[in-house]
């Protein structure tokens, strides 16, 4: 195996993929594709010598050294990987000809890719053929016209969310000026059901957001538990799977029966958003959010005089609060969908190793003696501690950790995250801690990788013999 940061890992999740010529078939085919509606003369004002524009690339590229290696699975840390070629590849043809999914006079190819992903995701979660839908820029807009509708359904009501659950929703609360409610989380990071009844029974709640995979955690709210509650209570239910939606394809086989019983639940929820360019091999830019109930498409309801002709068909524009929106998305996840199609076999066996990469670290962190797990891992992000006893010790041991393993010659790095914690969210998981510090810092691995699978006993030694030397 390579350990080598070199550029082929950096492109080719499949070793016999080649994204030069990718790039190569993608800028022929679309610059004989703009040729044939006749030659002209580029103005002098955009015409640049090449060399200088070379110059100013080899810059860049240069500059762009000044990164830690995402693609690599040495870098165990937050949540970040490369796009996959195929993304690439269909982003950059695309954004030769630059479509704007607003509307479909300025996106007729794109706009019909992006229905044809759309129809593919509302599948996964098993979503009626009827929904209303559209790709965002990101997991916070489409979350945040999840809860304007929220806001726009019940005006008065107040929106509940785990005290997990992403910083997203109570600042897009504070923008949209409504009240949201905080929730207990149990030790094992979920929703707490009974905060959450007590909550609802002031019959204040109108919204309750169930998050599928913690950002911090990874832990998933017990959204089946959740859905009976809000029922019984009147209350709407919005799904927050910016991280975890796509897990949904391997729940069933792959994840605890608990797990799988909610991510089965996610049919029931009133809207959903999943972030593509979390788990489903897309660069930043990739977003979606879903409604159930196609209804709610007139709170969108605006008139554009300039932008929609050629089409009495829907344009994404009428259904969305961003205007200009990137056509290249919808290209890149249209193509990267047909090489991994939404199943478990598909795209499922990239998110199969990711989930044993976290399992199999667990369990090495259990039998270990100068380290431990925090908790255990329900999708692929793994939380854990070094063996000390003191709040202190252990934030200085854990940042010492990351400092010193992220140094050193590029080939020996590994970079591992940091997660903040406080002394009642240690002893709900049963830590005995001497309480010397107001909070600690514990350490945080994101897994995504499917080659962290293979990484993980060298991660977990690596980190072993460091943590033991540092502990003395
Ligand atoms: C990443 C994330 C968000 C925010 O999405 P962006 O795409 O970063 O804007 C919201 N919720 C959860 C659970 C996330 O993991």
């Amino acid at each position: 195996m390579n350990h080598k940061f070199t550029k082929e890992l950096t492109v080719a999740d499949k070793s016999d993929l080649r994204l030069t010529e990718l790039v190569h078939q993608v800028v022929t085919a679309i610059e004989s594709d703009k040729q044939s509606y006749g030659e002209f003369e580029t103005h002098p004002s955009v015409k640049i010598d090449q060399s200088r524009v070379s110059e100013v690339l080899k810059e860049l590229t240069d500059r762009l050294e000044n990164n830690f290696p995402y693609f690599h699975p040495s870098y165990a840390a937050q949540m970040l990987k490369s796009p996959h070629p195929v993304a690439i590849a269909a982003y950059l043809a695309t954004m030769m000809i630059n479509p704007n999914n607003h509307s479909i006079d300025a996106s007729p190819a794109t706009t019909q890719m992006e229905r044809e992903v759309l129809r593919q995701m509302a599948a996964m979660f098993e979503y009626p053929e009827e929904f209303l839908g559209h790709l965002t820029w990101s997991g916070t807009t489409a979350n945040l016209e999840a809860l304007w509708i929220a806001r726009e359904l019940q005006p008065s009501k107040k929106i509940a969310h785990s005290a997990d659950a992403h910083y997203t929703h109570s600042r897009m609360s504070e923008v949209l000026g409504t009240t949201n409610v905080s929730i207990a989380t149990e030790a094992d990071g979920r929703m707490s059901l009974d905060a959450l009844e007590k909550e609802l029974k002031t019959g204040e709640i109108g919204t309750i957001v169930a998050t599928m995979g913690t950002t911090g955690l990874g832990a998933v709210d017990p959204l089946a538990d959740i859905i009976n509650l809000a029922r019984t209570y009147n209350a709407r239910v919005h799904v927050d799977t910016a991280y975890g939606g796509f897990f949904k394809l391997i729940a069933a086989n792959h994840l605890d029966p608990e797990t799988a019983r909610h991510f089965a639940a996610l049919k029931d929820a009133d809207s959903i958003v999943v972030d593509p360019h979390k788990h489903g091999l897309q660069p930043y830019g990739s977003g979606a959010v879903f409604f159930k109930d196609i209804s709610i498409g007139k709170f969108y309801k605006h008139d554009s005089p300039y932008t929609y002709f050629i089409s009495d068909d829907l344009h994404f524009g009428e259904i969305q609060l961003e205007c200009s929106r990137a056509g290249a998305s919808a290209a890149a996840i249209w193509a990267t969908l047909q090489i991994f199609p939404l199943t478990e076999q598909g795209l499922g066996s990239v998110l199969i190793p990711t989930r044993n990469a976290a399992k199999n670290w667990y369990d090495l962190l259990i039998d270990s003696e100068v380290l431990q797990p925090y908790q255990k891992p329900e999708l692929d992000i793994l939380t854990y501690l070094p063996r000390v006893n003191s709040m202190a010790k252990l934030d200085e041991i854990s940042h010492e950790l990351l400092v010193q393993l992220g140094n050193g010659p590029r080939q020996q790095q590994m970079h591992i995250a940091t997660y903040v914690v406080k002394p009642n969210q240690l002893a709900q998981r049963g830590f005995v801690f001497e309480e010397d510090a107001k909070t600690a810092r514990i350490l945080r691995s994101v897994l995504m990788k499917p080659e962290h699978e293979t990484w993980v006993p060298k991660l977990h030694e690596r980190i072993e013999s460091l943590a033991a030397e540092l502990l003395g």
